[in-house]
């Protein structure tokens, strides 16, 4: 017996010691001894795939059999008519709130319910997290797929090997400190798994808010890190996520809902027509029932979610956080940690340059936010973030505006005197900015799409699979200010069409403006330096002479129908925000008739003609 229990013990050890040395084991070609450190995304908001569950823990499945991703969050049509048409109803026939708010704030809570978060800050949801504990050298090809669609990495893989490129993926809604903390382990995993005894960190927009946490909570990890790549990083939240949590959200003045918010965030269209069908409440009704929704939004979900206080600017953080985590201790703590990691950032970065670590930053600018919150206009912006959170508190002119004539450059972070850090627009002085000399600015670039920008994708290439690019003047190819780009168009489109053209029938003029015209193209294609609108101009030239030779056709568009336009607008101009119920019956009976009669002609009427 004693011999079968020693022989077991020896093989337990035994097999003990060969799985400690499988995991020890490194996985990289080069065993870590090249000169690319591996490289680690920590995406942006949404770009990590989070699978709601049932509760055997198996995959929740849409009608199409599909998986449901639970960002931001699941919407039941079936059940979310069931709770509210009663309510409607109700409200319509006496024009007074009767359960609808009540009712829509059920339908919130039923959509966030896999990110609702308890009151330490916990997400509670039924839910798993998609993800790669390892390189994408190991990923599936579908894993791959979910990875390079949100950041088209390819050209850095194929030149370091996928075996250096890791995606750190969680959970947006999630948990700030337990993502942090795992940032920080999965940064020792990949030192391992590569043999590499340092790795470069590439923050995209919320990631920069996890990194905020990373280097205040663990200011050790200057030594694991080689290079921070940047890209459009929320590294003082946004104010949009500012409003939201202080509650500055437009659409609670009345004027500006029937006319204004809803044009800003979806086709005029479409959005008068909203207009024109929400008047059926009295507008009292409608604002009292969007500011309880909002309400339930943010104190009931919001205000647990830890990752999004991630995401309030500093300057909003005291009196969101007095308004809404008084009676939450335990979420506050949290939060409080955080607001100092946000306080410190700057001088946190600035403790890493100083200690060898190479820091770039890349950002877009002259987009105006969405117009969700008052604050939209108070600084430039990428349509989702304000350009002094991603700048490190750069000044700037806000959209539309210059710095003025007379602006003299502050020079606060840059003692260069050669050093002209003013944009060619006039718009941002880059000294403003911590690491002026590190921060590349694209014109016109819309935030969701800077991954389509591929001079800012091979830019970060540059800077992750070399160290050819030191700072912004390193190569004109990378200027500090450079242009909105998606060649897309020119590369799959237009060129080859250009390219077909059989130049033997056309005049010499014609022939020779088209060689031009596609040469200039191939140029801004095979180039990464441009201005906002440099795009435009050259596939207008390139669509004109195509169009010329007859080798391309304009879509004509239809006349679009501006009936609810104008009907919002003559209700807005006589009415303001009264509902009808508020309005002369005379005025009730015209819009009626109008509006079936628009139907009569322009929706019966194409479609019986069919018959
Ligand atoms: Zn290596
Ligand atoms: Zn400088």
């Amino acid at each position: 017996m004693k011999k079968i229990i020693s022989l077991f013990l020896a093989f337990v050890i035994a097999f003990s010691m060969i799985s400690l040395t499988a995991s020890a084991t490194v996985k990289t070609e080069c065993n870590g001894d090249c000169d690319t450190c591996p490289a680690i995304v920590v995406p942006g908001i949404g770009q990590s795939n989070v699978w709601a569950l049932d509760d055997e823990g198996n995959y929740l499945l849409d009608d199409n059999g599909e998986r449901i991703s639970c960002f931001p969050a699941i919407f039941d049509v079936g059940s979310i008519v069931m709770k509210v048409l009663a309510p409607a109803l109700l409200t319509l026939i006496t024009q007074h709130d009767i359960f609808l708010s009540d009712a829509l704030c059920d339908v919130v809570l039923d959509a966030f319910e896999v990110n609702l978060c308890d009151e330490s800050g916990k997400n509670t949801g039924n839910i798993e997290v998609e993800k790669y504990l390892y390189s994408v050298a190991e990923c599936s090809d579908y894993e791959k797929e979910q990875i390079y669609d949100n950041i088209p990495l390819q050209a850095f893989a194929e030149m370091a090997g996928e075996d250096h490129l890791y995606y750190f993926a969680y959970n947006s809604f999630g948990n700030n400190s337990e993502i942090v903390d795992e940032l920080y382990d999965y940064i020792q995993m990949v030192k391992e798994e590569t043999g590499h005894d340092k790795v470069n960190i590439v923050p995209i927009s919320m990631g920069g808010s996890v990194a905020n946490g990373l280097l205040e909570y663990y200011p050790e990890v200057v030594n694991d890190l080689n290079k921070v790549v940047y890209i459009v990083p929320a590294l003082n939240g946004s104010s949009i996520v500012g409003d939201l949590y202080t509650k500055n959200l437009a659409f609670f003045d009345t004027e500006f809902l029937y006319n204004g918010f809803l044009e800003a965030l979806m086709d005029e269209e479409d959005a008068r027509m909203i207009e024109v069908i929400a008047r059926i409440l009295p507008d009292e009704v409608l604002s009292s029932v969007l500011r309880n929704v909002a309400n339930c939004l943010v104190e009931d979900v919001a205000a647990n979610i830890t990752m999004l206080w991630g995401l309030c600017p500093k300057e909003d953080y005291p009196a969101a956080s007095a308004a809404l985590l008084a009676s939450k201790p335990k979420i506050k703590e949290q939060t409080d940690k955080f607001y100092k990691a946000q306080l410190n950032s700057n001088k946190n970065i600035q403790n890493l340059v100083d200690n060898g670590v190479q820091v770039f930053n890349i950002v877009d600018y002259d987009v105006p936010l969405y117009l969700i919150g008052n604050s939209w206009n108070n600084d430039n912006a990428d349509g989702v973030i304000h350009l002094s959170s991603t700048a490190m508190g750069v000044k700037s002119a806000i959209v539309g505006e210059t710095l003025g004539e007379d602006y003299q450059q502050a020079n606060t972070y840059c003692s260069n005197p050669d050093h002209n850090h003013i944009s060619p627009d006039n718009v941002v002085d880059a000294s403003t900015g911590l690491l002026p000399d590190h921060t590349f600015y694209f014109d016109g670039q819309n935030h969701e799409q800077t991954a389509r920008n591929d001079a800012i994708i091979s830019l970060a290439t540059e800077l992750l699979s070399t160290n050819d690019i030191k700072d912004v003047y390193s190569t004109p190819d990378y200027p500090q200010f450079n242009g909105r780009r998606d060649p897309r168009k020119l590369r799959n489109d237009l060129i080859p069409a250009a390219k077909a053209v059989d130049t033997s029938s056309l005049s010499q003029a014609d022939a020779e403006e088209l060689k031009a015209a596609i040469d200039e193209a191939e140029a801004f294609v095979n180039n990464t330096a441009c201005y906002d609108g440099q795009q435009k101009e050259i596939e207008d030239r390139l669509i004109n002479i195509l169009v010329k030779v007859g080798a391309w056709t304009i879509e004509e568009e239809e006349e679009p129908s501006t009936f609810f336009t104008d009907l919002s607008l003559w209700l807005f101009d006589n009415y303001g925000a009264n509902g009808y119920s508020e309005m002369p019956f005379l005025t009730v009976n015209i819009i009626i008739n109008t509006v079936i009669s628009f139907i009569d002609d322009y929706v019966l009427a194409p479609i019986f003609s069919i018959f």
